[in-house]
């Protein structure tokens, strides 16, 4: 049990989250252990970060050698981690140029910056952002700014002026709200907090096919999706759509702090300029370290090709236990981000998996939502089933 000084230290912290009662002490594999000692299967990975486990043996020799080398060295100086990973990163990607920033957020906020200075640099007079409902991107004043949930933003107003909201999935909701002030559309190639909804073949090339015809810049959000998760490294990839600016954060640094924006040469040369955009620790040797050996752990042990071998697994699983199950409706998702919606709070199933030994997350609607780290096995998901049965009793 949590003891009175941890419960007390606890309290120092500004009170801002609704944790779940436990307190994690170490990982191994795609389990975790808490401070007493039990043993949890995780399916939720940090929030879709840990995507390599814990106590990945290669990632953590590279970052402890890292760590005793060199830190930091602001952007005001180069070192060659930060190609290496720019490149590792772009190889993958399938984008040009990459700005390394500290978390997701800031990778949007850099994402929102560049559209607007590719219309300025055209002197076009645009400004506006479409981005979409039920989206995520962040809670700071920009990112918070195109996040699809009014409930977040409200409190917060006013917030940055020259965005609007189309439905999801809704090419005509999309087409309804382009103006001739319309620089950017924002969205994920899958939902993932708003409730793990893909978007469709026909919706992310109709936005594509938009974005060409009137010069306004496609944005993909692969923060959440993006590095394996969906069985392809990035998930634009499965559509053959590839967006003009792309941000990614959680699974490329595996539990360091990482964001990216990466952009097309298109982009690059025809918007931010030296002087536009930096941070003081984003892209510092320790980070890029880290997405360089990601990348590589990943290409050197077929993540991405796992993905697509077990994820047919986890889908049969959860389709079963929709059909086997009063409580679970719906299935939703592709390769291991998928999620079920359920009938009883989803709060409770959670806190009843965590006494089972299971972690798992939700996403909005009443979804149970997994986003297991990508090594899972066969015999991870019947367990992870198991112990969701009980917890839906
Ligand atoms: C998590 C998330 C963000 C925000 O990233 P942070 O690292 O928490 O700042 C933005 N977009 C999507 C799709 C996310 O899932």
């Amino acid at each position: 049990m949590v003891n009175k000084k941890i419960q007390e230290e606890e309290q120092q912290l500004f009170q801002l989250y609704n944790r779940f009662p436990l307190v994690l002490d170490h990982g191994e594999g795609v389990y975790l252990y808490d401070t007493d000692g039990k043993k949890y299967l995780d399916f939720a990975a940090g929030i879709a970060v840990m995507s390599l486990g814990y106590q990945n043996k290669e990632l953590e020799e590279s970052l402890t050698e890292q760590i005793k080398k060199l830190c930091h060295t602001s952007n005001l100086f180069y070192h060659e981690n930060g190609g290496a990973a720019a490149e590792a990163l772009n190889r993958v990607s399938g984008m040009d140029h990459v700005f390394f920033t500290n978390s997701g957020t800031e990778a949007i906020e850099g994402a929102l910056k560049t559209a607007r200075k590719y219309a300025a640099l055209k002197g076009n007079g645009r400004f506006e952002i479409i981005a979409m409902e039920d989206s995520f991107h962040g809670r700071s004043m920009g990112a918070l700014s195109v996040t699809g949930t009014a409930a977040y933003r409200e409190p917060f107003e006013p917030l940055i002026p020259g965005v609007r909201f189309a439905r999801f999935n809704d090419l005509d909701s999309v087409k309804a709200n382009i103006t001739d002030k319309t620089c950017a559309i924002l969205l994920e190639p899958l939902q993932g907090e708003g409730g793990i909804h893909p978007a469709t073949q026909g919706f992310m090339e109709g936005i594509r096919a938009l974005c060409d015809e009137q010069d306004i810049l496609m944005i993909c959000d692969e923060i959440q999706c993006g590095m394996g998760r969906t069985g392809n490294m990035f998930a634009w990839q499965e559509y053959g759509v590839r967006p003009d600016i792309l941000t990614m954060a959680k699974a490329i640094g595996n539990g360091i702090p990482v964001g990216a924006f990466a952009v097309t040469e298109q982009v690059a040369a025809h918007s931010m300029k030296p002087g536009d955009h930096g941070t003081t620790y984003g892209g510092n040797p320790l980070a890029c370290m880290a997405v360089k050996k990601v990348v590589e752990i990943f290409e050197k042990d077929k993540i991405v090709e796992h993905v697509r071998e077990i994820a047919p697994y986890l889908t049969k699983r959860l389709d079963e236990l929709v059909e086997e199950t009063d409580c679970v409706t719906e299935r939703r998702g592709k390769g291991l981000i998928q999620g079920i919606v359920v009938t009883k709070p989803a709060g409770e199933v959670i806190n009843r998996a965590i006494e089972e030994g299971l972690l798992i997350i939700s996403a909005k609607g009443n979804v149970l939502r997994f986003v297991p780290p990508l090594i899972i096995e066969k015999e991870h998901i019947d367990e992870m089933i198991e112990k969701l049965k009980h917890a839906l009793l």
